[in-house]
């Protein structure tokens, strides 16, 4: 977790930075009548990422790991070569040590833990601890192994992660509480894909010692913020190409083999997505250029500008840690997520409301499992990426004023 100075500074300081950032979005810049608020659904791509995909299928598209001719062989150079960037994007210690498996992205990774390495080890009376308000992606999974075990007449324990009313914030001492000698994972979320928070997974970490796995569900956190494995001590990292900046239907998990058994992704894996492969190394390149610290700061500002703005207007209802709302904090823990209520217009109709001035902003449930984020219709969404703009974040917040 980096330092964030005062958000608002940053925004001023940074403003020369981010101009021409913006300008390599293609999408962005040939609307500008438009703001795209909903990044945490799925990113827009910069010029580069295009780039690299028609530069792979007009150069050297072929299939990856069968190759007797040149095209064959960049191919597989270009799948092992994202690999190592992946690990060194990551800051992986010990790059010869882990392994890069590719997905379709967070869900399919998660999944392919929970089922090609947790199930293969569990022994009747185990435990899980997984966190049943965080995205279902990071639910359904581990439900879905206690499931295929007890098929088995393996019979283990799903325990809830717990988590602080109001914040949303993981809870370290109720978890070192139900933390035993039997607990062999636990699943964790980097930043909550509703209240925005950085979830601490330190402090899990802290709290359940240096022998117990963690698999940390990284889909809000890669491409918003530097990500270290150097400091994070988690045992899988999982997510998704979409959502840093890459296309959909890529995604990676990373792990380290530290604890409990390798991770061996099981049967036979077919032809990789290898145009996704193409786009993910052009888009981990494009993020480091522009400097996941920066992208961090410049992001952390904006959504403290709405937060700030949010707060003064008595009919709206922000989502999450409120603690550390404003944009003068030296703490401030909220990403790039702002979510909130209106107090009379179902969350529904304000996102179709919003969308007539031009925003566009996810307003549902988002795929929170046991829904908070929820309560009876939904919230709405606000997530922050480098081509964002403080005069979006006004001119929303001077929509979201005309509607009190
Ligand atoms: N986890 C989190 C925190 C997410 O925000 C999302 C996507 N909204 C996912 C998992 C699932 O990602 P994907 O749909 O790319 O599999």
């Amino acid at each position: 977790m980096t330092d964030v100075g005062r958000p608002a500074d940053d925004l001023d300081a940074l403003r020369s930075w981010q101009r021409p950032l913006r300008a390599q979005f293609p999408i962005i810049t040939a609307h500008p009548e438009l703001a795209y608020l909903d990044s945490a659904a799925t990113a827009q791509k910069p010029q580069a990422v295009l780039d690299a995909v028609h530069s792979y299928l007009t150069t050297s598209n072929a299939n990856a790991g069968r190759g007797t001719y040149p095209w064959a062989n960049a191919t597989t150079a270009l799948v092992e070569r994202t690999r190592d960037r992946v690990k060194e994007f990551l800051h992986d210690p010990a790059p010869d040590r882990s392994t890069v498996h590719f997905t379709g992205g967070t869900t399919e990774g998660l999944r392919t833990v929970a089922r090609d390495w947790l199930t293969t080890f569990l022994t009747d009376g185990d435990e899980i601890v997984v966190p049943f308000a965080d995205h279902q992606a990071n639910l359904a999974p581990w439900l879905e192994a206690q499931q295929l075990l007890a098929q088995r007449g393996v019979h283990i324990r799903v325990r809830r992660l717990p988590c602080q009313a109001g914040s949303g914030d993981y809870d370290p001492v109720a978890f070192a509480a139900l933390l035993g000698p039997r607990t062999r994972l636990v699943a964790a979320t980097h930043v909550h894909h509703v209240y925005g928070g950085d979830m601490n997974v330190h402090r899990l970490r802290e709290a359940a010692g240096p022998h117990v796995p963690i698999c940390l569900d990284a889909a809000q956190s890669i491409g918003h913020l530097p990500v270290s494995m150097a400091e994070l001590d988690v045992d899988f990292v999982v997510f998704s190409g979409h959502k840093a900046l890459a296309l959909p239907g890529t995604g990676a998990v990373w792990s380290r083999g530290l604890r409990g058994p390798a991770f061996r992704p099981g049967g036979w894996q077919g032809t990789p997505n290898t145009v996704g492969i193409a786009a993910l190394a052009a888009a981990l390149d494009w993020l480091e250029a522009a400097g996941p610290d920066r992208i961090e700061r410049w992001t952390v500002a904006l959504a403290a500008r709405l937060t700030d703005g949010l707060r003064q207007l008595a009919r709206y209802q922000v989502l999450g840690c409120r603690a550390s709302l404003s944009a003068a904090s030296a703490v401030q823990r909220r990403r790039s997520i702002v979510t909130f209520r209106h107090r009379d217009i179902a969350s529904h109709d304000l996102g179709f409301i919003l969308y007539s001035h031009g925003f566009m902003v996810r307003s549902d449930h988002h795929c929170q499992a046991g829904a908070d984020a929820g309560a009876k219709d939904g919230s709405v969404r606000v997530s922050l990426h480098v081509h964002n703009t403080p005069e979006e974040v006004d001119a929303l917040l001077s929509t979201l004023t005309s509607l009190q």
